[in-house]
């Protein structure tokens, strides 16, 4: 099979919303008078991003999954994505249950696959995600201020541990295995939580490389800091049974969450919670933000922790 037969088979369906989508040299797309477009890329490399043993329908999902997320972080709409994907061969039973995952996934947000780029090389999945949001609705970094809450969606921390147990420095039995495996390879975007704290939420990030990392993003952009209660931080079951180390190591420096960490002034508490019940999500408060540009962990008393793991850099 030649690529351009794959492309038609695997990757080739008829736009709906787009005006021009696969098959010509630019997709066109229309935004909403008055929105402005979103735009966000992921790649994801095989060893790096993914494991060889992750099913391609769960690949297909996530490698969407974690663009959506972007567009999440940002309150914007999901419109449309590009697939630039690279493959040593052309393995159709791959192909068959990429492809699956990922419009699956595209289907239940209501968008559509308008172009991209398929040559050999190693495995590798650039997507390009377009969506729309109003301008001054747009959830950024950025907005963070003193005495604001902050607040965190889902549970954190069963991506990593995942990957612990993958790595073998952990152990779990097969239930639990397979429930904290869900979490790091089938991520779900918080994209109706997004839209829900449209001029809400006054800053926004998504969780994919740990929680003491991506604060600091956020702390950085809005020359704040924050002070989160450790003990309030969501996680499940599974991880709450693991050593304390662990834990603290999953939750903080985790990754792969792809949860929505925000914050919103403290009057606004119940209007959080409503657009997160609208979003059919759990959100928890963790801490507050802080004038003095530091990060600082405390107990569930109050009493200061010594924990501050970094946040994944790729070439740190
Ligand atoms: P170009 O020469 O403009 O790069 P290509 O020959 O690479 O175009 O691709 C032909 C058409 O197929 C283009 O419309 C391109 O957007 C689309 N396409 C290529 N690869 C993919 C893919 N993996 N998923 C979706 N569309 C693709
Ligand atoms: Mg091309």
């Amino acid at each position: 099979m030649g690529e351009f037969e794959l492309i038609e088979k695997y990757f080739g369906r008829a736009p709906r919303r787009a005006a021009v989508g696969v098959g010509d040299d630019c997709a066109l797309l229309d935004v909403e008078p008055g929105m402005r477009l979103a735009v966000s890329s992921d790649l994801l490399v095989e060893g790096r991003h993914f494991l060889s043993t992750v099913a391609p329908e769960r690949l297909g999902h996530k490698a969407l999954a974690v663009n959506l997320s972007d567009l999440a972080a940002c309150g914007a709409e999901p419109l449309a994505f590009t697939l630039a994907i690279s493959m040593p061969r052309v393995d159709e039973s791959f192909l068959a249950g990429f492809s699956r995952g990922m419009f699956a996934l595209a289907e239940s947000h209501g968008i559509e696959l308008v172009g991209g780029d398929t040559t050999a090389g190693p495995l590798s999945i650039c997507i390009t995600v377009f969506g729309q949001v109003p301008p001054e609705q747009a959830l950024l970094r950025s907005g963070a201020r003193p005495g604001h809450d902050l607040w965190v969606s889902g549970r954190l921390g069963d991506a990593r541990l995942a990957l612990e147990v993958f790595r073998g420095t952990a152990t779990l039995p097969g239930s639990a295995f397979e429930e904290v495996r869900r979490s790091m390879e089938c991520p779900e975007p918080r994209v109706p939580l997004g839209i829900a704290l449209r001029g809400l939420a006054t800053s926004a990030i998504d969780l994919s490389d740990g929680l003491a990392g991506d604060l600091g993003h956020v702390m950085r952009l809005s020359g704040v800091g924050a002070t989160v209660d450790y003990d309030a931080i969501p996680r499940s079951t599974v991880l709450a049974m693991q050593s304390a180390e662990l834990q603290r190591e999953c939750l903080l420096a985790g990754g792969d969450d792809y949860e929505l960490l925000f914050t919103a002034p403290p009057s606004r508490r119940d209007a959080v919670l409503a657009a997160a019940a609208e979003a059919q999500v759990a959100v928890t408060c963790i801490g507050g933000i802080d004038a003095e540009d530091e990060l600082r962990f405390v107990d569930g008393q109050g009493r200061p922790m010594d924990v501050a793991p970094r946040g994944f850099d790729h070439f740190a």
